[in-house]
């Protein structure tokens, strides 16, 4: 279908639901178109933005840092993206990229656990949900471990905790800055205790990397960072960044006010919340992210350097 058609078909459909009255039923039609274009766009030309419902031409949004460019919201990106929009060209050094998930609870729900990591691996390119490696950020080098959300929703199995553990240990050997930027369901309910487990692991990393060596970790977060990884080292940075709009939490919405019996607020879990209640440092839009980042760490090396002289 085309865009001109699709776009008719929806003219249709409104003036349909608007027949009936029913505001409902508005919304429930177009929540079923919506699943319709995603669907057809997987090979498709266009898409559509989930904050404003925008349609975009997907080469566009792509040379735009997939920020919609109707109501400027950041959409998903990829790890690949991601490290091409932070790192000077030619500078980035992959770290550990052959370290690959195995299965040790051999768990199966209605997949079987090594066949969602192949189906993973094809699709995105990499063996599990992080890279890590050095490179350059406006010829300031630095750590960057990046959570790929195309990978079973970014979560956090053994492998990612590994990586991510390497990575800190890299940057505290060499003396380097340490970004994190997560974007992830939280732990890997398919590998259990395992996974559960990387969160103590990292957290112990850190713990050397920042408190006993006095080094700089600066976390950015992005849509959606919750579960295990909001609970670890997602949270634990020295400084914490975020882009606007982000989905950031522990347990979804739905069952803490399940649990607690009340309604919460519309903006709950958002990171304009959370900037609001004292939980993040600054959200700051994609396309000055790379710029915040070298200022800040430019910033921080000046002060450390002047209190070594003085
Ligand atoms: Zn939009």
């Amino acid at each position: 279908m085309s865009i001109l058609d699709w776009m008719e078909e929806q003219r249709q459909l409104h003036q349909i639901a608007l027949s009936f009255g029913e505001k409902g039923g508005v919304k429930k039609k177009l929540r079923f178109k919506k699943v319709e274009i995603e669907d057809e766009n997987k090979s498709g030309l266009w898409t559509r933005c989930e904050y404003c419902g925008g349609i975009l031409y997907i080469k566009h949004l792509k040379e735009n840092h997939q920020v919609c460019l109707s109501c400027e919201s950041p959409l998903q990106m990829s790890s690949k993206e991601r490290i091409e929009q932070l790192i000077d060209k030619g500078s980035w050094r992959p770290l550990d990229e052959m370290i690959s998930p195995c299965d040790p609870l051999h768990f199966y729900d209605e997949k079987r656990y090594t066949d969602r990591l192949f189906d993973s691996q094809q699709r995105t390119g990499i063996l599990d949900a992080v890279q890590t490696g050095t490179g350059l950020i406006n010829g300031i080098p630095v750590a960057l471990g990046v959570m790929e959300f195309g990978f079973m929703g970014g979560s956090m199995g053994s492998v990612v905790g590994e990586k991510l553990t390497r990575l800190i240990e890299h940057a505290l050997e060499e003396r380097l800055v340490l970004i994190i930027v997560s974007a992830s369901g939280g732990a890997r309910m398919q590998e259990g205790i395992f996974s559960l487990m990387q969160m103590a692991k990292i957290s112990a990393a850190l713990e050397a990397y920042q408190s006993s060596a006095n080094m700089l970790y600066i976390t950015v977060l992005t849509s959606p960072t919750t579960g295990g990884v909001t609970a670890s080292f997602a949270m634990l940075g020295d400084l914490i960044f975020s882009e606007p709009k982000a989905l950031i939490g522990f347990a979804g919405k739905r069952v803490i006010e399940q649990t607690l019996k009340e309604q919460l607020p519309e903006d709950f879990q958002t990171a304009e919340s959370l900037l609001k209640h004292g939980l993040l440092d600054l959200i700051i839009p994609r396309s000055l992210l790379k710029q915040a980042l070298s200022e800040t760490i430019t910033l921080y090396k000046r002060s450390g350097y002047k209190r070594a002289r003085g």
